[in-house]
């Protein structure tokens, strides 16, 4: 399950951003996810509910997640488009001489954190 290292990955750029801003939580953070990366739902949502525990800056952080559909550019005809995992097969011309444009991506959109601008007493 290659999620578990992918959100351990995240959750270290996120412990390591909210540290450094001095924050003293992470509320959530929004990810964007091409399908291109083969990543399972279920199991970036279990792998992050196992995971963030580990750092109490993180432990109650929320993951909110956009999946981009993957985009490839035709190297015969310049047609752009859509398609799936499995169907990178130009519509236009029918070529399989393609370039994935996007898809792939696995970014940390934004953070929500929480610094302790209020000292008690
Ligand atoms: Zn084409």
């Amino acid at each position: 399950m290659h999620e578990l290292g992918l959100v351990s990955g995240i959750l270290d750029v996120a412990v390591k951003t909210a540290r450094e801003a001095g924050a003293s939580r992470v509320v959530s953070v929004s990810l964007r996810i091409g399908d291109m990366a083969e990543v399972n739902e279920e199991s970036m949502d279990f792998a992050w509910d196992i995971l963030r525990e580990d750092d109490p800056l993180t432990a109650e952080a929320t993951m909110q997640v956009e999946y981009v559909r993957p985009k490839s550019v035709c190297a015969e005809c310049g047609n752009e488009f859509e398609h799936d995992r499995f169907h990178l097969r130009c519509p236009a011309c029918g070529s399989r001489e393609t370039r994935l444009v996007a898809g792939r991506e696995m970014d940390i959109v934004s953070m929500e954190i929480e610094t302790p601008d209020e000292e008690d007493g």
